[in-house]
């Protein structure tokens, strides 16, 4: 069994500047690191490295994604606007989505990485891999960037599984606490992909997300929101999984399963207001590996999207990445003696209602 593993050192270069977590500083604003910025991703690889993980991870090569593969997602107006302003001082790509010079290319680097990975997935050269890219891509429109994502990673990634592979059947897993619209949006009409987000409800983008937005035309039933009350811990987020998500990949028998994989749903995130730990999403992979095994071959891609608590991001992805390699290291988890028997990770009504919802729109698939 292999796992691979994609970075590339200019990831960490891409320039998000100031803010204070994500609000443009200004005059009643001090400027303060930007929550989105190298820290997380660093210190996950970094992890990643001192576990001595890394030396058992297939290397994958990143590539640039071509314009003709970017313009499998976006318009080409909305394209040239971010290299013109990448060519120039840098600027924004619509909200929330601050870039440097150079942002252009270090967008289709991360698009271009997430599909050397869905490759070396889909050629079988591994079994499973992360695609540790940055910026993140699920909040990117056709036609403008959204909450630091400039090109949608992953849309752009199962589309080109379409056109090189030819599959048939695709299945994106979003466990970013934030809503993937981007995703949702590329694939709202299509039969073809089913998308899966697990997120806090009408947290961001505003009014996003919710369990009614089931896909239209062809695509009706085939988007599925699991919009999780704020303080969500273990139970539900298992709960999730289990009833939900594998049900419904189960029943769509995808031929691949891409998981939009964002860690802000950690206890300690900033930008959330969940209680994931690495002990949960340890299990999460885990149900997905296994319904991948039934479905698909064990083919499973995994691209990085948010997660913005630099101390505790990194536990959570040596986790994933255990779990994906099969491969046990002498690091644990250092916060979870405390986080794991903290109160609030039981079911609570509320979240159940949300996940019976969300069951019967799974069930439907089948
Ligand atoms: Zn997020």
């Amino acid at each position: 069994m292999a796992t691979g593993f994609l970075f590339h050192e200019l990831y960490m270069w891409h320039d998000t500047g100031r803010a204070a977590l994500w609000h443009p500083a200004g005059l009643t604003v001090e400027p303060d690191m930007n929550a989105e910025n190298a820290d997380t991703k660093r210190r996950f690889r970094n992890l990643l490295d001192v576990a001595g993980l890394l030396d058992h991870l297939v290397t994958i090569n990143a590539r640039s994604a071509t314009l003709d593969e970017i313009l499998r997602v976006h318009t080409p107006a909305y394209v040239d606007r971010i290299k013109a302003m990448s060519d120039a001082h840098g600027g924004d790509a619509g909200e929330v989505t601050p870039f440097g010079p150079g942002g252009y290319e270090i967008a289709l680097l991360a698009a271009g990485g997430t599909m050397a990975t869905l490759d070396a997935v889909v050629t079988g050269e591994v079994n499973n891999a992360y695609a540790l890219v940055r910026p993140p891509g699920h909040h990117a429109e056709p036609d403008r960037g959204r909450g630091y994502c400039i090109f949608g990673n992953v849309a752009v990634a199962v589309r080109h599984a379409q056109a090189v592979h030819g599959l048939k059947r695709i299945a994106v897993v979003d466990w970013d606490v934030h809503h993937g619209n981007g995703t949702q949006k590329v694939f709202y009409d299509d039969a073809s992909v089913l998308t899966i987000s697990i997120h806090q409800d009408n947290w961001y983008p505003a009014d996003s997300g919710h369990i009614h937005e089931t896909g239209s035309g062809k695509g009706a039933g085939f988007n599925i929101n699991v919009p999780l009350p704020p303080g969500s811990g273990r139970e539900p987020y298992i709960a999730t999984f289990e009833r939900v998500v594998a049900p419904a990949l189960r029943a769509f028998k995808p031929e691949l399963i891409v998981v939009a994989s964002g860690f802000d749903g950690g206890i300690y995130d900033p930008l959330g207001r969940m209680m994931v730990t690495s002990t949960t999403y340890r299990r999460l992979t885990r149900v997905l590996l296994d319904v991948a095994d039934e479905v698909c071959g064990g083919r499973l891609v995994l691209s990085h999207e948010g997660g913005y608590s630099a101390a505790y991001v990194p536990y959570c992805g040596l986790a994933v990445m255990e779990e994906l390699s099969g491969r046990k290291t002498n690091i644990g988890d250092p916060f979870a003696v405390y986080i794991d028997v903290a109160g609030g990770h039981q079911m609570y009504p509320h979240q159940e209602a949300v996940i019976a919802k969300a069951e019967a729109l799974a069930r439907k698939l089948t």
